[in-house]
């Protein structure tokens, strides 16, 4: 038997091309799109011809054909590098081109997930409303149906890529139905009449990310954009979520490496009280706590990726990984500040870049409150012991 982190020789060489190119391409540009809060273009235009935009896309339809532990991988690898640049390929990949592969039809398919998968169009996804986050049932964004078409009504916050994207993959509400049933799911274009890019976010982190409003006032999406059956929205959305969580705790595991990695590197070179600060027991307590919280985090990322991959249900290890991931990354990143004290609250570092853009990550698909219902409520539901 295997252990959990051991990698087939395909996804160890991916792991090193991409590692490579998250240090050249990546990294440098960091701070920049930081500190001015821009969107690197240039990065993704690159990504593009190397498959990066469709790591787990099967070939057929335009992707690079790997499976999603080298999708996982690769956002860790690219989370390291830059935070926003992980986010906008996360909310792309996991998002928006994933549901349509799985949810889609063939002509849907045909239609959108070459351009996605190839980086020719970017891709993003729709749930969050105002009044709307934790209580995405609550959507009030409507679609009427008038003859061949759906006129979509309302408007979604925070959605990641969309002053970039082309397609979004959003939901409104078809009916009444009781609890979630009267939520559907649209694939829209830009283009489409009635379509619009509102308020940028200005936000702690992620800066280099795009996050911002979509309206949809008399939008006008052809009947063959629904996105499954009517009343399927809102489940589907959650089984994209489910996804998409392993790719946050991905993340997290990228973002908490880079800032650990700095404090090591700090605290063999720093001396205080005549002796590195390595050498101090407080830091050498806090090197151990913050090694085995991102062990342990990509334990639990590879595991419920397999998981995802073999078709196993993982609702609750994908809620498991995000929510330890993620809390644990806040953990590492905070005491990596720490271990760098004034410097680690300087912008002369990268660690503070890292606190700031981890916090996202207990926050969005589902903050941790949420994974800790969805938890909860699925060991609660089980029958008994094993
Ligand atoms: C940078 C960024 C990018 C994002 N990208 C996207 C995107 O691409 N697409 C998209 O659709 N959304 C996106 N979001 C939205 C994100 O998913 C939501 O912000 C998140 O789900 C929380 O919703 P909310 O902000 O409305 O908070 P609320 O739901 O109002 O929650 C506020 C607080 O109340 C807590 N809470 C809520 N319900 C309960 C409960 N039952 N019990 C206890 N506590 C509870 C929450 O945990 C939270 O602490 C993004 C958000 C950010 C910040």
């Amino acid at each position: 038997m295997s252990a959990v982190t051991d990698l087939t020789e395909e996804q160890a060489l991916f792991r090193d091309m991409i590692r490579e190119f998250a240090r050249k391409e990546i990294a440098p540009i960091a701070a920049e799109i930081d500190e001015s809060s821009r969107f690197p273009t240039e990065t993704l235009e690159k990504m593009g011809p190397l498959g990066l935009l469709g790591i787990p896309v099967p070939q057929e339809h335009g992707g690079a054909g790997a499976d999603l532990l080298s999708y996982m991988i690769a956002l860790e690898q690219v989370a390291y590098a830059c935070g926003s640049t992980a986010l906008t390929l996360a909310a792309h990949t996991s998002l928006a081109t994933l549901p349509i592969l799985a949810f889609g039809t063939e002509e849907q398919k045909r239609r959108y997930v070459p351009d996605l998968a190839s980086g020719r169009k970017l891709g993003a996804f729709g749930l969050t409303e105002s009044q709307a986050g934790s209580d995405a049932g609550a959507t009030r964004t409507r679609a009427v149906r008038r003859g061949d078409r759906y006129v979509l009504q309302g408007s979604k916050a925070f959605i990641t890529n969309a002053s970039h994207a082309s397609t979004f993959v959003v939901t409104a509400k078809t009916s009444d139905a009781p609890g979630t049933r009267g939520i559907s799911a649209f694939i829209v274009e830009r283009g489409f009449p009635g379509f619009a890019v509102g308020k940028k976010e200005d936000k702690l982190g992620l800066r280099g990310s795009d996050t911002a409003e979509i309206l949809f006032q008399d939008c006008e999406v052809p009947a063959e954009n629904l996105l499954g059956k009517e009343g399927e929205g809102f489940k589907h959305f959650m089984r994209t979520l489910d996804g998409g969580r392993i790719g946050i705790g991905a993340m997290a595991v990228g973002i908490a490496r880079a800032a650990f990695d700095a404090a090591l590197a700090y605290a063999k070179s720093r001396q205080v009280f005549g002796a590195f600060l390595a050498s101090h027991g407080a830091t050498q307590e806090k090197i151990a706590d913050m090694a085995v919280a991102l062990h342990a985090s990509r334990l639990l990322v590879y595991d419920t990726a397999r998981r995802r991959q073999e078709g196993r249900p993982h609702t609750r290890e994908a809620a498991i990984t995000k929510l330890f991931a993620s809390e644990s990354a806040y953990r590492v990143t905070k005491e990596a500040v720490q271990i760098l004290g004034g410097n680690g609250y300087s912008r002369e570092y990268p660690v503070e870049r890292c606190f700031r853009d981890v916090k996202l990550l207990e926050i969005g698909e589902g903050t941790s409150e949420i994974q800790r219902i969805v938890i909860s409520r699925s060991v609660l539901e089980e029958p008994g012991p094993a």
